[in-house]
Formats: structure tokens, C-alpha cells, sequence
């Protein structure tokens, strides 16, 4: 949903967007990403401006701070862009899962990523995959069996089996089912 520069929903100045649904484009030639960071910097401006909405005040206007970008592309592989540092492979892979297990609020929270990560390590279990390409005859999906598509992207954890076609070969580790 098109969002105002306040993060309002437009002929609705009391109600307010953020994130995947807020569609921002007051920044930039193009619309912010729908990522984590942006929805994580709208939330506290929003909430200030429901607030200063409520009392009358004038709300005020959004701009997204880019602290950076990182992602996981396979097991032990990330990418990251920090400023002028490109760091790649297992050092971006490290920098991405210790940032993102400080992310989550609270121990526990951080303890469940931590364990659900490292079971998704030792097992090779796979993440979610986007079929981007249609079927190709004698193409072997992630069980080992001739699959709908050749997929692309997917979870960002370090989930071992990969993310996608990166992450060792074209599909990482076939389950022994195949
Ligand atoms: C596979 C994948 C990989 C990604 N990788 C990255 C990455 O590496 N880095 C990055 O920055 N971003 C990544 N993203 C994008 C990131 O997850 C989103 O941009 C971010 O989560 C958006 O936050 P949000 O609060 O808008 O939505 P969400 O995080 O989706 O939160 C919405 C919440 O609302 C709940 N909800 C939905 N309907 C209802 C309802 N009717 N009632 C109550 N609750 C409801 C949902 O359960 C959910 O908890 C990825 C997304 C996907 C799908």
C-alpha cells in the first residue's frame, strides 16, 4: 500500500503503514526494499506519529538510514556491503548470524534462534526455495528426485542445506531418500 512521507495511508492521516505492506517512495528514484531494516526503522516513527496524530501535532516525515546489507547465500557463505567493506564467505556468513542472533528481543528468543540454527547445521536441512524458472527434464530436486523448477533465494539463516543454488551445488546435500 502507497504510504505518505509520514508513514500515513494517503486520505487517512490516522492510520498508519509499515513494512512488507508499506509501499515508500519518498526516498530515492525507487521505493525502499522490503527487508527487515526498513520495517524495523518504520515501526518507532510510526508509533510517534500515531501519537503526535492523536494530539494534533505534526507528524513527521520518514527517512530510512542504511546501516548496510548482508545476506546468506549457502552453507558457511554470506555477502555483505557495510560501508566501504565487501566482506564475503564465511566472514559475512559469521558477521550475518551473530547480528542476527542479537536481533531478536530477549534470551529466549535468542537461545530458540541459536538452537533452531544449529540443529538446521548438523541435519543440512534446507530452506524455503522460490521456483523462479520453469522445469527442465532430469532435473534432481533437494530430495534427490527429479523436481518442479530450479529455485532461487530462501532462507537467510545459516540453514545448511542452503539457500538456494549456491549453497554446495545445485542444491546442497540430497536427503538419503532419493
Ligand atoms: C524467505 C525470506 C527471506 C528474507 N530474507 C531477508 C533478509 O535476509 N534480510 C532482510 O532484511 N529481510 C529479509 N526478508 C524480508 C523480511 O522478512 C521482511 O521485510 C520483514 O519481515 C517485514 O516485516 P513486517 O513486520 O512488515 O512483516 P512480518 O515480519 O511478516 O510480520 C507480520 C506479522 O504479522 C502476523 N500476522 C499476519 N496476519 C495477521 C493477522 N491477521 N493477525 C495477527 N497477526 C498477523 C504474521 O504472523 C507476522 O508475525 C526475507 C523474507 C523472506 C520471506
Amino acid at each position: 500500500m502507497t504510504v505518505e512521507a509520514d508513514l500515513s495511508v494517503p486520505g487517512h492521516p490516522e492510520v498508519f503503514v509499515i513494512g512488507d505492506l508499506a509501499l515508500f517512495t519518498h526516498q530515492g528514484p525507487r521505493p525502499l526494499p522490503g527487508v527487515a531494516p526498513v520495517a524495523i526503522q518504520e515501526g518507532p516513527v510510526a508509533a510517534e506519529n500515531a501519537w503526535r496524530s492523536r494530539r494534533g501535532l505534526p507528524t513527521r516525515p520518514f527517512r530510512y538510514r542504511d546501516r548496510g546489507t548482508m545476506a546468506v547465500v549457502g552453507r558457511a557463505a554470506g555477502i555483505a556491503t557495510i560501508g566501504p567493506l565487501r566482506p564475503w564467505g564465511a566472514p559475512a556468513w559469521i558477521a550475518w548470524s551473530i547480528g542476527h542472533l542479537f536481533w531478536p528481543i530477549g534470551f529466549e528468543n535468542r537461545l530458540l534462534v541459536f538452537l533452531q540454527w544449529a540443529w538446521a547445521y548438523l541435519v543440512w536441512k534446507c530452506g524455503p526455495r522460490l521456483i523462479t524458472t520453469p522445469w527442465q527434464p532430469g532435473e534432481v530436486g533437494p530430495t534427490g528426485r527429479t523436481s518442479a523448477g530450479t529455485t532461487r533465494g530462501g532462507s537467510p539463516g545459516p540453514a545448511p542445506g542452503g539457500s538456494g543454488p549456491a549453497a554446495g551445488g545445485a542444491w546442497g546435500k540430497p536427503a538419503p531418500d532419493g
